[in-house]
């Protein structure tokens, strides 16, 4: 079995593990919601309950729930439209067992290096 490569199992696997993820980041907004729908009525929780919920949360998450929500979110859709897995620098495909460790990574192990570096000159 060549480890750089993804089967499908292995792509089922990690839209199942992002997904958890999903959820586990919007459950958290739900229950951030449900502390403040204390103070609310009831047709104010059916006018929330009615809007779409991935575009409205983003105002009630940290900085690094909402990155990784939508890192999720374009990861799902890369796996949809089958070109998940490719790097977004190099176009090249980015090694299985690191998809596996970091199944919403954008980038080649040598990409996410490269972009380090850069970051690093600014901290
Ligand atoms: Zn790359």
């Amino acid at each position: 079995m060549n480890a750089t490569e993804l089967s499908e199992k292995d792509l089922q696997d990690l839209r199942e593990s992002l997904l958890f993820q999903k959820s586990s980041i919007l459950n958290k907004t739900h229950e951030f919601k449900e502390e403040q729908s204390n103070l609310s009525s009831v047709a104010d929780e059916a006018e929330i309950a009615s809007l779409d919920i991935t575009t409205n949360i983003s105002i009630h998450l940290h900085e690094r729930d909402r990155t990784a929500l939508y890192a999720i979110e374009k990861a799902l859709g890369k796996i949809a439209d089958g070109t998940y897995g490719q790097c977004e620098a190099c176009s090249e495909m980015i090694n299985a067992r690191r998809l596996q460790a970091r199944p919403f990574t954008a980038l080649c192990i040598e990409c996410m290096e490269e972009q380090e570096s850069h970051s690093n000159l600014f901290q």
